[in-house]
């Protein structure tokens, strides 16, 4: 609103070299127009589109005549939202003009101390830094509606997961009925109908009763997976050390029955999670280190790594996995031996990797054939996941031993 400064910001522009135009690289003349008010500014920043036939940049003084401190900077931001503003302070007023780059300036000049580089420079860095806050802000609102469409397919991929789970859950209740049926049935036949069944007969039927018997166990742990993945497990914090020597305590007979060594090496932590799903993960990476050992005295270990979240792991010292199969183990019913060499259904690890996820977790192994299987998870979102191919690795069994001996614990016989 003063015309003198109006005048010389005009001179100093004309009487530049001009300004270097940001796109082409071609220098170009200033064109500049004034306004003697914020009331006037409007008028003209709306009659006028800002670029590209528009303004390029918007040079305001803070106190206006009709325009209070910072006023007029708000007004012709919200007036002209894609220009640059460049803001001119009467003094060098610095804590002001700091104030109006905290509100959106891009810059600003004091005009006593202005010339003619100093003021095409700073319109030219006011042009490049509103560009690439203009480009910033777009990709974020690309990034966000990104994540809102992924957000949109979890939720959807999560819906068709229950509905399958539910599918599975009734298909598997309504098969029971009628395989117990056929049991029984086959139960009846061998026992009233003996003396007219020749061998083979008996035999046939015994078989039948073995599939059905199978088929009820598969059936079974069908049921399982659904159940562990109907819901998030409760988030109380649970005595995972108390949890694994209660598991221990249930498989005593099977542990006992193969002379095996199980401990807990370290202390474990407490957790957020729900003890019985995190008793039945345990209970099956156990269960699975005594079955696939052939060891005269299997031993198994279950420890803790200090990460963040807590990384456990049970390690054995059975017949190992070949490193090909580290993944599909964890399909449903997908076994890498016969049921004549190892007895089982091929859905264990499937059911605690569910579990494992519905703690918000992760799983994985180390294993080849003959070093033995170290299982790890975690219950609970990294902050940073560690690579698949580098997980932490378990201490070996010397290392605890000569940890044991030192605190006095009596070492694993080789
Ligand atoms: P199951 O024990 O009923 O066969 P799992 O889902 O628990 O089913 O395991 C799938 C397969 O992974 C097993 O059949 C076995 O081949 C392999 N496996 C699992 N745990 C171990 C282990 N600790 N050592 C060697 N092989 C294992």
């Amino acid at each position: 609103d003063n015309p003198d400064d109006a005048r010389m910001v005009e001179r100093l522009l004309s009487e530049s070299q001009g300004a270097m135009e940001i796109c082409s690289g071609r220098f170009k003349a200033f064109e500049v127009s004034w306004v003697r008010g914020l009331a006037e500014a409007f008028g003209l920043l709306s009659h006028c589109k800002l670029e590209p036939t528009g303004f390029s940049a918007v040079l305001v003084d803070l106190q206006l005549s009709d325009a209070t401190e910072l006023e007029a900077l708000a007004a012709v931001r919200s007036a002209a939202a894609s220009a640059p503003v460049i803001v001119l302070t009467d003094f060098d007023d610095d804590g002001l003009a700091l104030t109006a780059i905290q509100q959106g300036a891009q810059d600003y000049v004091a005009k006593d101390h202005l010339d003619g580089r100093l003021l095409v420079r700073t319109i030219r860095h006011a042009i490049e830094r509103k560009r690439a806050e203009v480009e910033l802000r777009c990709h974020a609102r690309e990034v966000e509606a990104a994540r809102a469409r992924i957000e949109q397919q979890a939720a959807e991929l999560r819906r068709i997961n229950r509905e399958l789970d539910d599918f599975t859950y009734i298909a598997s209740h309504d098969l029971k009925e009628p395989l117990r049926g056929i049991a029984a049935y086959c139960g009846i036949l061998l026992e009233d109908y003996q003396d007219k069944l020749d061998v083979d007969g008996k035999q046939r039927l015994d078989t039948l009763v073995r599939l059905c018997g199978r088929l009820e166990n598969l059936i079974g742990d069908l049921l399982t997976y659904c159940h562990v993945g109907g819901s998030r497990p409760m988030q109380c914090k649970i005595d995972l050390g108390r949890v694994a020597e209660e598991v221990i305590e249930m498989l005593r007979p099977s542990i006992d029955h193969r002379c095996a060594l199980v401990r807990i090496t370290d202390s474990l932590p407490a957790v957020p999670g729900d003890a019985t799903l995190i008793g039945m993960v345990l209970s099956n990476l156990i269960g699975n280190g005594l079955k696939f050992n052939d060891h005269q005295r299997p031993r198994i270990e279950i420890g803790c790594l200090p990460t963040s979240p807590a990384t456990i792991y049970v390690r054995d010292n059975g017949i190992g996995i070949e490193p090909k199969y580290h993944e599909d183990i964890f399909t449903i019913f997908r076994r890498l031996h016969g049921r004549t060499e190892y007895e089982g259904t091929g859905a264990g690890l499937t059911i605690v990797r569910k579990i494992i996820q519905t703690h918000g977790g992760r799983i994985w192994l180390e294993s080849a054939p003959g070093k033995g299987t170290t299982f790890f998870f975690t219950l609970g979102p990294s902050a940073e996941k560690p690579p698949l191919e580098q997980p932490p690795k378990a201490p070996h069994w010397t290392q605890h031993a000569a940890a044991a001996q030192q605190s006095g614990i009596r070492s694993f016989a080789s």
